[in-house]
């Protein structure tokens, strides 16, 4: 579904990104975790369009997207949900939704059917239609804005920051949440902080460090890799004799 090829990305003369190569199978599910300016937001906004790579290439579907615009790009069904708030506090849940296919050309009734679609896989939200957005839970803000984001059928998902600044008690009500979706065969990047959440979603997952993609494999393996994880929450990796090889470019 997606095919990132050597990358290099960056702010002016600051290099971020260099020659980071990954892709994605349809229906599968993959988290991208890394310390705090690993480069993990540029990658999504080299991604997106939002930044003009300065080497490499990006692939969706086959096609070769890596200068096209974001529009071209969304149309061509690769959706990103954005860290932060992501839905309109005053709006109520359903004005939320129907805001979400403003510009989408659909009839009302194609309108109706996604967000019907999407409040099966968010039964929480279907009983709450009437309510303004400012009075869901942290957790259910943040699976209304992915359900806006659904409701466009996106082919790839890019999600970033999915639990920031949630209680867990509440990302676990996410997790629930993303997991249906897997099951539903979304082909999604997860961008997370949380390594559990991210871990535990996820069919496979990536290491991002000071802009190269130092570890690739099935989710169980990270899970080992104390020395990784340890460098992704403390910034400062120590030697860990128990994990094998070393992964340090
Ligand atoms: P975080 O989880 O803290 O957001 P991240 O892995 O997403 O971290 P990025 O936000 O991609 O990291 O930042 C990577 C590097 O790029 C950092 O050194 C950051 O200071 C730098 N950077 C980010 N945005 C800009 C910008 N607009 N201009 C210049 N440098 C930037």
């Amino acid at each position: 579904m997606l095919q990132v090829r050597n990358l290099s990305a960056g702010y002016g003369h600051v290099r971020v990104l260099f020659g980071v190569s990954f892709s994605l199978a349809r229906s599968e599910t993959v988290a991208l975790l890394g310390a705090n300016g690993a480069g993990k937001t540029t990658l999504l906004r080299a991604l997106g369009g939002l930044l003009v790579p300065t080497g490499g290439a990006v692939r969706l579907g086959g096609r070769n997207i890596t200068f096209s615009e974001p529009e071209t790009r969304f149309r061509h069904g690769m959706v990103q949900l954005r860290g932060g708030e992501g839905t309109f506090a005053p709006l109520s849940v359903g004005e939320n939704l129907r805001a979400a296919l403003i510009g989408a050309d659909l009839r009302r009734a194609e309108i109706l059917e996604r967000r019907d679609e999407v409040l099966a896989v968010f039964p929480a939200l279907a009983g709450r239609l009437e309510d303004p957005a400012r009075d869901l839970s942290g957790g259910q803000r943040q699976m209304l804005a992915l359900a806006m984001v659904l409701q466009h059928r996106p082919e790839v998902l890019l999600i970033d920051e999915l639990s920031l600044g949630l209680a867990p008690i509440v990302v676990q009500e996410l997790l629930g949440a993303l997991a249906r979706l897997r099951e539903h065969g979304r082909t999604m990047l997860v961008v997370e902080q949380s390594v559990s959440l991210a871990l535990d979603l996820a069919d496979r997952a990536m290491f991002l460090e000071n802009g190269r993609i130092i570890f690739e494999g099935r989710s169980e393996e990270l899970q080992q890799r104390h020395d990784l994880l340890r460098a992704a929450f403390l910034g400062a990796p120590e030697e860990d004799p128990a994990a094998e090889g070393a992964v340090r470019p």
